[in-house]
């Protein structure tokens, strides 16, 4: 179990993410966040007071890992062993 963060204040809205890991997706907003239907997606909490994604997801890191080192404002946090 490992967990994915977006912080939304820093997303610009490129999607770098979408193509390294399929379980991001854009919002109506026009920002990323992580799709609750995806495969292995357990929980997808949404705080907009503080402009944070915050999934829960269970099974393959690397591909989260990817996005994050994809993501040019560093906006995607992953978090191993969490939960
Ligand atoms: S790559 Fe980063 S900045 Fe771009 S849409 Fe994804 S989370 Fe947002």
């Amino acid at each position: 179990m490992f967990e994915i963060e977006i912080d939304r204040a820093a997303c610009d809205g490129i999607f770098a993410c979408l193509t390294r890991d399929e379980r991001f997706v854009e919002d109506e907003m026009g920002l990323a966040t992580i799709d609750a239907d995806a495969a292995g997606v357990v929980e997808v909490a949404r705080d907009d007071e503080k402009d944070r994604v915050v999934a829960t997801v269970e099974g393959d890191i690397e591909d989260a890992n990817l996005a994050a080192r994809a993501c040019p404002p560093g906006a995607i946090t992953v978090r191993e062993g969490e939960t």
